[in-house]
């Protein structure tokens, strides 16, 4: 096959558009062409009224003598053989393998941990402190509609991990010359996401159906012989020290009984507090993290729409638009969007009792009224004594105080643009009516962080109104606080995907530093199980 990349065409090209480029760039008959497969489909988007579509396409070819015509073409950048993207597993268990690797929490990491062991033949079990995701579907919705918290059950824990109330964005920075990040898409497609989001460049899911593709793909964990425990708190990960290393022997749970085994995963997540320093009294290697705090801001995505794609707002190939902003600081710090979340709601998303904590969510439609995402100063391991337990209590001091600013009834503290750029007091909100639920107080939003986030904030918007007209706008709605960006520490680990000082244990996801977001956790996830794979068969051979 061979691979074309750059090709670029206007938004509205017609069908055999794509057909004609190919058969005039490689000079072939239309006899020669079997297949054209768009591996991926994005847009440029600067000039808003004349948007063009870049593909990458894979052709297959018949009657041509394919390393001759990429000979002719080989200054042509844009014009390579086509790599091979078939996932290979590394390993299969033997049929008498007794002993199984744990796998602790069921987000996207530890999903993928779970699912590719699982496929390989080793038979993982999955211990979850939260509910089957339906159960917690419900925990989770009336949380929104009366304020009664589960603190086990929640947007942060149960099936599916955090990102399962969300917009479903599948998009990462992280590079993956392994094309495990297209394993992760094609088995959510297998489990029910649209075909789409193996090719589109910004691709995402929507709440509902991650739910319905999240059992689904329990489902086939367990079939493959795999066992998943909801409900089913890690109280401890037991280890026994050896010379200068620990060796990990199995967890215990929070009803006492003792699981043995020396792969034990830990997909924790960012919110997993109790978890971290469960690790950290025990000395696991960990370092503090840098995050980010800020708020969420809302604005109509009609006007995001208009700004971003002026006379080809409302297209189908386009959506709801997104944006990504960042600026500069004159104080040092940077602020920037993040999880934008087009035609989605504002969520409360703590886990923890009295506090207050918001992020984004929507439906694959994208069609809610409003435009939110995060707008987040960064803060540094210094900000906290370089103390990994530290950025934690920091997260928490800024949580509860964001629950006292809203009512202490776990509505949140809110306030429009202009009031907080003008230092003013809280109105009554205008046209742009806020999103979470329970509810807002319009209040004095310059109290909720410290002062040098504060000022930051709000040189940036203005900044921001100049990438996108009304940005800053005084009606656009700010609501807090925003402190669960990614973790606050980085549990250290090898090449061989192990902590730095204790053996058998596989830190990964979010919530050890080394992902962020559903994509890259997944991605991370096949890495863990191949590595935990491999180990399980070198150490039966010794
Ligand atoms: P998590 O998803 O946090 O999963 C960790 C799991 O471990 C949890 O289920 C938890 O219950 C469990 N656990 C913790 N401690 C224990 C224990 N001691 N014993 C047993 N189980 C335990 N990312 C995107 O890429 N796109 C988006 O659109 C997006 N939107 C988001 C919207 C919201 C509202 C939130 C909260 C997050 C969003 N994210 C999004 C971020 C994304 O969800 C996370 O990056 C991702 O879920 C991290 O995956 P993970 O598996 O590492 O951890």
């Amino acid at each position: 096959m061979i691979r074309l990349n750059q090709v670029k065409l206007p938004l509205d090209h017609n069908e055999d558009a794509l057909q004609q480029f190919v058969l005039t760039k490689l000079n072939i008959t239309e006899q020669q062409l079997v297949n054209i497969h768009v591996f991926k489909r994005g847009y440029d988007a600067r000039k808003k009224n004349q948007i063009t579509l870049i593909y990458t396409l894979d052709i297959t070819l018949i009657d041509v003598d394919e390393a001759a015509l990429l000979a002719d073409l080989s200054t042509d950048q844009n014009v390579r053989i086509s790599p091979n993207t078939d996932y290979q597993y590394v390993a299969s268990a033997p049929e008498d393998l007794e002993e199984r690797p744990i796998v602790i929490g069921m987000g996207p990491c530890g999903l993928f941990v779970a699912l590719i062991l699982a496929q390989m033949g080793f038979k993982p079990i999955v211990l979850e402190r939260g509910k089957s995701v339906h159960e917690r579907a419900k925990d989770t919705f009336r949380f929104w509609r009366t304020s009664e918290l589960n603190t086990e059950s929640n947007v942060q824990f149960g099936e599916g991990g955090a990102g399962t109330f969300s917009d479903g964005k599948l998009y990462s920075q992280v590079k993956d010359p392994g094309f495990k990040g297209l394993k992760v898409k094609q088995e959510f497609v297998t489990a029910g996401a649209p075909a789409e989001i193996i090719y589109v460049s910004k691709p995402h899911i929507g709440t509902y159906k991650l739910v319905t593709m999240v059992e689904k793909m329990r489902r086939k964990i367990i079939e493959l012989g795999g066992e998943i425990r909801f409900e089913t708190r890690v109280e401890e990960i037991n280890m026994e020290e050896q010379g200068e290393h620990k060796q990990v022997t199995g967890v215990t749970l929070h009803n006492g009984e003792v699981i043995n085994s020396r792969y034990v995963v830990a997909a924790v997540g960012h919110s997993a507090r109790d978890t971290f320093q469960m690790l950290h009294d025990k000395g696991v290697y960990m370092e503090a993290q840098s995050f980010s705090i800020g708020f969420r801001i809302e604005h109509k995505q009609e006007m995001i729409d208009q700004a971003r794609f002026g006379i080809n707002a409302g297209h189908p190939i386009l959506g709801a638009a997104d944006y990504k902003l960042v600026h500069h600081c004159k104080n040092g710090r940077s602020v920037y969007s993040f999880c934008m979340c087009p035609g989605g709601v504002v969520v409360a998303a703590t886990s923890e009792e009295h506090a207050v904590v918001t992020n984004g969510m929507s439906q694959y439609s994208r069609s809610e009224r409003n435009a939110n995402s995060a707008i987040v100063v960064g803060i540094s391991p210094e900000d906290f004594n370089n103390d990994p337990l530290q950025g934690v209590a920091l997260q928490r001091k800024l949580e509860r105080h964001a629950y006292v600013m809203g009512g202490s009834n776990y509505d949140a503290p809110a306030q429009m643009v202009g009031d907080f750029l003008a230092a003013g007091k809280g109105k009554p909100y205008e046209n742009v009516e806020p999103s979470y639920k329970p509810n807002v107080k319009m209040t004095d939003l310059s109290e909720a962080l410290p002062e040098f986030a504060i000022d930051a904030i709000r040189e940036a918007l203005p900044a921001f109104a100049k990438k996108i007209r009304g940005f800053d706008s005084k009606d656009a709605m700010l609501t807090g606080v925003e402190t669960r960006t990614s973790s606050p520490v980085q549990i250290k680990r090898g090449a061989d995907f192990q902590s730095l000082n204790t053996q058998g244990l596989y830190p990964g996801g979010e919530g050890a530093g080394y992902a962020g977001g559903i994509l890259s956790a997944g991605i991370d996830g096949i890495k863990i199980a191949e590595a935990v794979a491999l180990k399980m068969l070198a150490d039966l051979t010794e």
